[in-house]
């Protein structure tokens, strides 16, 4: 399977993922010309891509879908929370929607994805594991605590791509106000990189090789502190052997073959 991630962070989400003979996009929160822009500037044609699978209905994940999938002939895949949560953002705009229930499985192609529940303050926000029969890929980013289910399900996987929000001290000293804070900090907002790094050690298995730091903060995190937190675990529960790399909101990643 490959991932490229085309933008991760509250000012623009979407992580393109091939495999299983399908390529397809997990959210639209770039517009529709910037994210086309960076797909390109990444080798990827965007008129090769099957589908979108949208996370949850916060605009950073979606707010470049409609003209998006107006430009290419993509399938449309949301659980009906976050269908009905989009289409209030575009209101006249019919979408053509795949519904799938959350905690379900389905497949496109060869790709088999299941979706589980996240913690989250959108209407019903999921992550996705996607399997296409050589490896197995988790994107879970946006959740303010982890749970079984969670935990299960990034056992099971080769590459993850987790959300390493904030630091909480550079959260609690920024000018953000208090209500914010406590939305963030909060059990349905956003892992801090300490959530993010326990997470991990509990749930890793022998199988993980590649983690991406997602949805850092810019204001209140900083890479090294992300990387040193998630590192320090990882070499604590035995797992030095983990590749570790952080997301950016303004650079396209590597194409990583996981
Ligand atoms: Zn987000
Ligand atoms: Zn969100």
């Amino acid at each position: 399977m490959e991932v490229c991630v085309l933008a991760s962070g509250s000012r623009g989400n979407s992580i393109y993922v091939s495999g299983g003979g399908v390529s397809l996009l997990v959210d639209v929160g770039l517009s529709a010309r910037e994210l086309t822009a960076r797909l390109k500037k990444a080798g990827i044609d965007p008129a090769s891509l099957r589908a979108v699978l949208c996370t949850h209905d916060h605009s950073d994940h979606f707010k470049g879908l409609e003209v998006f999938s107006r430009r290419y002939p993509v399938r449309l895949f949301a659980n009906d929370g976050t269908a009905a949560g989009i289409e209030q953002f575009f209101p006249g705009r019919a979408f053509d929607w795949e519904i799938f229930e959350t905690a379900s499985g389905f497949d496109i192609g060869s790709l088999h994805i299941e979706s589980f529940t996240v913690s989250h303050d959108a209407s019903d926000p999921v992550g996705f594991l996607f399997d296409d029969g050589v490896s197995r890929l988790c994107v879970v980013t946006d959740l303010g605590q982890s749970s079984t289910v969670v935990r299960d399900k990034l056992a099971r996987c080769h590459c993850v791509i987790l959300e390493s929000n904030h630091d909480p001290d550079m959260l609690m000293a920024s000018d953000r106000a208090w209500s914010l804070k406590s939305r963030i900090a909060g059990r349905s907002g956003h892992l801090s990189n300490a959530d993010a790094a326990e997470l991990i050690s509990r749930a890793a298995s022998r199988d993980l090789r590649t983690l991406l730091l997602a949805h850092l903060s810019e204001e209140c995190n900083t890479c090294a502190l992300a990387l040193n937190s998630m590192r320090a675990a990882l070499l604590q529960a035995g797992r030095g052997d983990v590749r570790v790399e952080v997301l950016s909101q303004r650079e396209i990643s590597p194409r990583y073959v996981v």
